[in-house]
């Protein structure tokens, strides 16, 4: 079996050596008890040696290319090491557009690899392991970590040093690494696959704001943003609700920017039809905004830039929610 490596920094890669010096991803997979005896190939390629709050969706793309022709070329099943910072974000910008049965796998570390503990050896087993399980196989892009897999359009970052920290709110993991073994128990549908028309330039241009609303916002962060923004999306209350303050102001900007309502609570879905007051998810569909469903806000802002750079309209941008959401 073989699996194609892309290492591109975060904790998991801090070499507690000189301050600022990184591991390179031969040496992360080097320091993996029990990893040689997998009897799996790794083809190991450093990309970027960043923290994950410095990757860009372009950064994304081009790994999941390069790592599209490695599947090509053979691999069978890719791992991706990276931080854990924007791990659910670039888990869902891969799995929006990875089009391949082989595991995409992304993965990280909580604690430097010097500290007690490190959990970035045990990731990255894990996440060799459910990169060449058949049981992983056709899912999409997968988070594997603390021997939990998570699917990429679920997952959340729920805490700020945990090793537990990756959790999937609205479905659980779908499965578990079990004595080695990859136990898929929950597979996730997978949706519709974006063609992939993202270059760099058509990326930068396009800008997706998101907005969270707290309680007495006035809105006046939002003025004027279809000056500089393509897209919106809004995190509001509870089951998608905003203050009747901001209501002119989202319908304002969804005649001109799709605009897009998510839940600031971090679990559950946008309701559709069940309140009706000035600022509730019926009348913020009137006027115009669309229902982001079961998609937080990161995942749903990785959605709209995606879809938007892709050149979609407002009817494919509520028709992609409506699939994915
Ligand atoms: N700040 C680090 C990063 O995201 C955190 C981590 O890797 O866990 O790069």
């Amino acid at each position: 079996m073989r699996v194609a490596v892309f290492a591109l920094g975060g904790t998991i890669s801090v070499s507690g050596r000189a301050r600022g010096e990184r591991l390179t991803g031969a040496e992360i997979t080097s320091a993996v008890p029990g990893l040689d005896t997998l009897g799996v190939t790794l083809d190991v390629r450093d990309v970027h040696a960043v923290p994950s709050g410095s990757l860009t969706f372009a950064h994304v793309l081009d790994v999941v290319r390069d790592a599209a022709r490695a599947v090509a070329e053979g691999a069978d099943g890719v791992v991706v090491t990276q931080g854990t910072d924007t791990l659910e974000e670039t888990a869902f910008i891969a799995d929006l557009v990875w089009a391949h049965d082989a595991p995409f796998v992304l993965t990280g570390a909580m604690r430097q690899p010097s500290m007690a503990g490190a959990d970035g050896p045990a990731n990255v087993l894990a996440a060799v392991r459910v990169a060449v399980s058949r049981e992983a196989r056709g899912l999409g892009a997968l988070v594997a970590f603390n021997d939990e897999v998570h699917a990429a359009r679920w997952v959340r970052k729920s805490h700020s040093t945990s090793t537990a920290t990756f959790v999937s709110p609205n479905a659980g993991p779908v499965g578990h690494v079990v004595e080695g073994r990859v136990r898929v128990l929950a597979p996730p549908p997978r949706r519709g696959i974006l063609p992939d028309a993202f270059d760099a330039e058509r990326l930068d241009a396009v800008r997706v704001a998101l907005h969270t609303v707290t309680l007495d916002d006035d809105g006046a962060q939002l003025v004027g943003l279809d000056g500089t923004h393509q897209g919106l999306v809004v995190a509001g209350f509870g089951v998608g609700h905003v203050p009747a303050s901001l209501v002119p102001v989202l319908g304002a900007l969804a005649e001109r920017i799709p605009v897009v309502l998510t839940s600031r609570t971090g679990g559950g879905a946008v309701l559709r039809h069940t309140y009706h007051q000035p600022g509730s998810e019926t009348d913020l569909q009137e006027r115009g905004l669309v229902n982001g469903g079961l998609l937080d806000p990161y995942k749903a802002r990785v959605l709209l830039r995606l879809l938007l750079t892709a050149g979609a309209d407002r009817d494919k941008v509520a028709s992609a929610f409506a699939e994915h959401g």
